[in-house]
């Protein structure tokens, strides 16, 4: 093979590599920009973030940390690592931070690692009530690996039941105390959590996968300083890459460290840290706290209006990014739900709720939240058209045209918000 070749090889573009995924990627692109992305999950990533995603650094193998890998040439990486975790110090005000994780799943998994033995008890938010399966769902490798026991919400209002969580963890004594869920609308108080974790000498960990943008932004009490670690996400509400990371207290920090590499993963994703540490650069804005501030009054204005539109929401309302839609008094189950929703140009997911009678692939719930949009620069008015739109489609009697009409409605604001336009191939680069 000539050099030509080669280089041939390494610049073709990928409409011509592979038309198939090139055609994927801009049909994906534009269903992002089309309809209402509502995921509570999910947020759109800067270009700038992408492009350091998209980089060169996916080359690079640096098992290891900065100073001390595994392999040469490292020095551009050590600095990349060490910038993302400077950063995440500054953001987050950490005493130790690891940036390997690929996800928030491998994170928990470090966690977990660091302080827990096979066999060990931990406490946890049971998933049914608002918690994720990597807090000890039998299948997942939490349940089987320690002996999660699971506290939930109360009957009445659906807020945490402390009372609970103090009850259980005095007669379990649990090795770990964890807090924090996928699909709670309110504040969870970390600072009751810490009291109890105490009094029955329990570690205390807190996932704050869905709100770290909220707290990066000042809009949700922090757990750091609290919990002895705390576990992320990047790609929630802080809007990084898809991603993981541990905090923790300096004394915990080897042992978080050596769980994460080589206790589970080989090779961090450079390329990936380099757009952790973007993300952490603009989460450390005025510009992105404003954004944080706006999710907030954004999901406001949706359970308002919700309300307003006679939908019954989980605990009445919401303190954060999203809010818990409740059908278990109607014939609509979660599934038809969410399917009435895509119609009209809304994407959502269903949810089980909190004492939910029906099954958890049919559910009586659906989980709406607002970073995506709020990255796409809603504000309270679209929030409110939306509520309407949304409240509309729930209607039993709604008839096609209606939903035609819904759609529209729902497109109109997706249009007047246009969604990366400068990248209609579906990539950051080329
Ligand atoms: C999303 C989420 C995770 C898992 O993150 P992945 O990146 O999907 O592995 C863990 N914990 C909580 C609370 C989450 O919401």
């Amino acid at each position: 093979m000539s050099f030509a070749d080669a280089s041939s090889y390494l610049s073709r573009d990928i409409s011509e590599v592979d038309p198939d995924i090139a055609r994927l990627l801009r049909a994906e692109g534009a269903r992002q920009a089309e309809t209402l992305e509502m995921i509570a999950s999910e947020n759109f990533t800067s270009r700038a973030v992408m492009q350091a995603v998209g980089s060169v650094l996916t080359n690079k193998y640096a098992e290891g940390l900065p100073h001390r890998r595994y392999y040469g040439g490292c020095e551009v990486v050590d600095e990349v690592e060490e910038l993302a975790i400077s950063r995440a110090k500054e953001l987050f005000g950490c005493e130790h931070v690891n940036v390997q994780p690929h996800s928030g799943a491998t994170a928990n998994e470090a966690a977990y690692q660091a302080v827990l033995a096979p066999g060990d008890r931990v406490l946890a938010m049971a998933l049914a009530h608002g918690g994720h399966l990597s807090h000890g769902l039998k299948v997942n490798f939490s349940g089987r690996l320690y002996d999660f026991h699971h506290y939930g919400v109360r009957r009445g209002d659906c807020y945490l039941d402390m009372d609970q969580v103090e009850q259980m963890a005095r007669e379990l004594r649990p090795k770990l105390i964890v807090a924090g869920a996928s699909a709670y609308p309110r504040i969870i108080d970390f600072a009751a959590f810490r009291q109890i974790a105490d009094a029955v000498g329990a570690l205390f960990m807190v996932d704050m996968a869905h709100i770290s943008g909220l707290v990066a932004g000042g809009v949700h009490p922090s757990p750091v300083g609290i919990a002895d670690i705390v576990t992320s996400t990047l790609h929630k509400s802080l809007g990084g890459p898809r991603a993981g990371m541990v905090m923790c207290r300096e004394d915990l920090g080897s042992a978080i460290d050596r769980a994460v590499f080589p206790g589970l993963q080989g090779g961090p994703l450079m390329h990936v840290i380099a757009g952790k540490a973007v993300a952490f650069s603009c989460a450390l804005t005025e510009e992105f706290r404003a954004r944080q501030r706006q999710v907030i009054a954004n999901t406001a204005a949706l359970a308002n209006g919700l309300v307003a539109g006679g939908v019954a929401l989980v605990t009445g309302g919401t303190d954060n990014h999203l809010v818990l839609v409740d059908l278990s008094a109607t014939d609509l189950t979660g599934v038809d739900a969410e399917a009435r929703l895509d119609r009209a140009g809304i994407t959502v997911n269903k949810n089980g709720i909190p004492f939910d009678e029906r099954p958890p692939t049919v559910t009586s719930g659906l989980r709406i939240g607002t970073p995506a949009l709020t990255t796409r620069g809603l504000k309270e008015a679209e929030m409110t058209e939306i509520a309407a739109i949304i409240s509309a489609a729930l209607r039993p009697e709604i008839s096609d045209d209606e939903m035609s009409g819904l759609r529209t409605r729902a497109q109109a604001i997706s249009h007047a918000f246009p969604l990366y336009p400068t990248l209609t191939s579906g990539t950051a680069i080329g």
